[in-house]
């Protein structure tokens, strides 16, 4: 099944290109396939949610198209270039960064090294990045000399999605942002994803919190078993019947 879930007139191309297209993707590890031909795209400007039941296959998604993992067949096409198999560091330079579940910041180094580290792709002035960072992140600003494994969990999601920001990506890649936050620190995560996207970058969220992450994204997709099962304007999924029994608890 690769049901869609549009309102008629619904036309979410509005005249763009697609800016990400997977076609077809199956990764495996070792004998085990996670992917079973993954199908999405991602249109400039956008939020595009990615939900799922644990095990279905998103980090996996994430980390192929950043370059993590090489796709065993199937293509990731990124502004018309193919990028599936690339490595990350130049799926990196070609303007995607992913800020991983989990986190996976350098807890030894400091938040601004950290952050300097995020800029690697690029050689001129990062000041003005930091400027914007420390904006989107005012506490982090207050903790620029801090060890980063020394903050709470709640910041150190700051440190990796101000760090993924300061390589300038047009695609961010935002693994399970809200991940172990308490529940305001999620909002403020959520109101921040909102503001990096006003501000121009296109985004790939994948959330457990789907209602949130559907409220705020434009187009939604589900997967399940390593497949897309069901898609659509995000708001028609979040109060699709088959997801809210799923991924909302409700019977
Ligand atoms: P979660 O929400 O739990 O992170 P997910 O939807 O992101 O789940 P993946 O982590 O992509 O799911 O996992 C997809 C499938 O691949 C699962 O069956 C998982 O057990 C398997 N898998 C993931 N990582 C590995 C690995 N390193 N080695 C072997 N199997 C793996």
């Amino acid at each position: 099944m690769n049901a869609r879930n549009t309102s008629p007139g619904f036309d979410r191309a509005q005249g763009r290109e697609p800016m990400l297209v997977v076609d077809d993707l199956h990764v495996n590890y070792g004998a085990i396939a996670a992917l079973k031909g993954v199908s999405l795209e991602v249109y400039p400007g956008e939020i595009v949610t990615l939900i799922g039941v644990n095990g279905a296959g998103k980090s996996t998604t994430m980390r192929t198209i950043s370059g993590l993992l090489k796709p065993k067949k199937g293509s990731i096409n990124f502004e018309g270039k193919e990028i599936g198999g690339l490595i990350g560091n130049k799926v990196a330079r070609l303007g995607i960064a992913q800020s991983p579940e989990g986190r996976r910041i350098f807890p030894r180094m400091t938040v601004a090294e950290n952050l300097e580290l995020g800029a690697f792709t690029r050689k001129d002035d990062i000041s003005s990045d930091l400027d914007r960072v420390f904006e989107l992140f005012p506490r982090l600003k207050e903790r620029i000399g801090q060890k980063a494994g020394t903050l709470s969990g709640g910041e150190q999601q700051m440190v990796a999605m101000a760090r993924a920001l300061m390589s300038r990506p047009r695609l961010l890649l935002l693994d399970e942002p809200s991940m172990g936050l308490a529940p305001l620190l999620v909002e403020t995560v959520f109101k921040t994803i909102v503001e990096v996207n006003k501000q121009g970058t296109t985004v790939l969220l994948v959330e457990q919190n789907a209602l949130v992450a559907l409220n705020i994204g434009s187009y939604g997709y589900v997967l399940e078993t390593g497949k897309i099962s069901l898609e659509g304007e995000a708001r028609g999924l979040a109060s699709n019947d088959e997801v809210r029994k799923a991924y909302l608890g409700e019977d």
